[in-house]
């Protein structure tokens, strides 16, 4: 079982997200678990403040210290967290060898700590993040979407997520390739007919075939990959 508990200002996005589809099930057979913590039920402040100006100048706001170390302070002690990811767009650029080292271990609680606004006080990151994760080179307005592509691209390796295992090992990237291209039925769709060799039974021609597709489409379209 992996435990992801996400502390955000906006819990409520991760609602639909992980309650259909293969996270609900995972959920009831107990191979993930989720818990949603909001920052704002940790203020002190009697409006519930989470955000203050930027010392030094610059536009827009900052999640402030005291809710978040109060958050975190709670969560480290009614759980045991095994790693603080924060997502950040300085963060490592997540890929599938980060991907598959996190889902390597199950039996793991991970803080998944997201930012809004113009992101978070450095001395929350200094105290209590492992690790910082971006999705990629753009901003977003808020960690929750990375959070949630963190948990679909980790969770989705766990045995017994997905209901098919080997589509796992079929997949893209799985071997640093782009997938062959994929046909279903019928087999002559309005003129449009499936390649001769997918219809033709033989196993091994099918596989040599799917090779070089994926090394054709590779070269073309994900060069960066070879
Ligand atoms: N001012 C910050 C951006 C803040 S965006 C900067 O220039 O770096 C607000 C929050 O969205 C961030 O704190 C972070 O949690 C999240 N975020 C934005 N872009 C992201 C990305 N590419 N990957 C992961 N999280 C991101």
């Amino acid at each position: 079982m992996i435990h992801f508990i996400t502390l955000s200002v906006f819990p409520e996005i991760f609602e639909s997200p992980l309650n259909c589809s293969i996270f609900k099930k995972a959920q009831q057979k107990e191979i993930l678990m989720f818990t949603h913590f909001n920052i704002r039920d940790f203020s002190t402040n009697k409006h519930k403040k989470v955000d203050d100006t930027v010392y030094g100048g610059g536009a827009g706001m900052l999640l402030m210290p005291q809710p978040l170390f109060d958050a975190i302070d709670f969560i480290k002690k009614s759980y045991k967290i095994d790693k603080v990811i924060f997502f950040s767009p300085s963060g490592k650029v997540l890929n599938n060898s980060i991907v598959k080292q996190f889902a390597s271990e199950t039996d793991k609680t991970y803080l998944l700590l997201c930012g809004r606004y113009e992101g978070i006080d450095q001395r929350v990151i200094d105290n209590f993040v492992d690790i910082e994760i971006s999705i990629g080179n753009y901003i977003l307005s808020g960690g929750e979407l990375a959070a949630l592509v963190f948990i679909d691209s980790v969770g989705r390796f766990i045995e017994g997520v997905l209901g098919n295992e080997e589509s796992l090992i079929e997949e893209s990237l799985t071997d640093s390739l782009v997938e062959y291209p994929q046909y279903t039925k019928p087999a002559d769709f309005r003129g449009l007919k499936v390649p001769e060799t997918l219809l033709s039974g033989h196993h091994k021609n099918i596989l040599k075939w799917k090779k070089e597709k994926q090394l054709e489409l590779t070269k073309v379209k994900r060069p960066d990959l070879l």
